[in-house]
């Protein structure tokens, strides 16, 4: 676990304002995401996530199984929590995978400001593995506070679908954003999120060490 809380270890992740652009079209308009995976599979290995299977999708994965925790149909998982279509660490189905699949972004935990805690140790290193959002504008900074402030809206986020439904309505916190941010300088916007992501990421390693003893 220790070599993902290593700076020089970390994977850019892209500006706020793009990676939230991505997001919002994601939700919007079903796309295909577009995310530097570099080899990661983490999200085909997690023992939390579930590839939903559409009603249109059931031909080509007959072997489904109805889930009522997401409402839907889902892809059976091995023993270890991987996907039964994760074949040596590949997606034996790429090019027809389901849409949960080809429209998920892990990045989404940045904008939320939301770590995967122990109990998916696979997402949580693969979150980490990311460095923090960049900021090269104020509408970085903007966009990023009214990503946190909706997420945590009435209280922090007890799951990542609980995330995303309330961080759904971003757009809503960005005048009282601004009016709040407009005595900041952006270098002051920037070592506030960066003080604040590492800070999240300093208790994660401090639980995962507590854990490990
Ligand atoms: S966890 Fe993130 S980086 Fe890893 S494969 Fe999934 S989307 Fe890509
Ligand atoms: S269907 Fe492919 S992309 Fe989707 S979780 Fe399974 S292995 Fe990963």
């Amino acid at each position: 676990m220790s070599s993902v809380f290593e700076e020089t270890e970390r994977k850019y992740p892209g500006s706020a304002s793009t990676v939230a652009r991505n997001w919002e079209r994601l939700i919007r308009d079903r796309t295909e995401a577009s995310v530097p995976c570099n080899g990661c599979n983490a999200c085909c290995r997690s023992k939390t996530l579930q590839a939903q299977v559409r009603g249109d999708e059931l031909e080509r994965f007959p072997d489904a199984v109805w889930n009522d925790n997401t409402n839907s149909y889902v892809l059976k998982k091995n023993d270890d929590g991987s996907c039964t279509r994760l074949v040596d660490g590949k997606c034996s189905v790429y090019a027809d995978r389901p849409k949960s699949c080809s429209g998920y972004d892990c990045r989404f935990h940045l904008l939320a400001g939301v770590i995967p805690d122990g109990n998916d140790p696979v997402m949580q290193e693969a979150v980490l593995q990311w460095d923090v959002l960049a900021i090269k504008s104020r509408g970085d900074a903007e966009i990023l506070a009214a990503y946190r402030l909706a997420a945590n809206d009435g209280g922090a986020p007890s799951t990542v679908g609980d995330a995303e439904v309330k961080s759904a309505r971003w757009r809503e916190f960005l005048s009282p954003v601004r009016m709040h941010m407009q005595s900041m300088s952006l270098n002051e916007c920037r070592e506030m999120y960066r003080d604040a992501d590492e800070e999240a990421r300093r208790s994660v390693a401090d639980a995962a060490a507590a854990s490990a003893r």
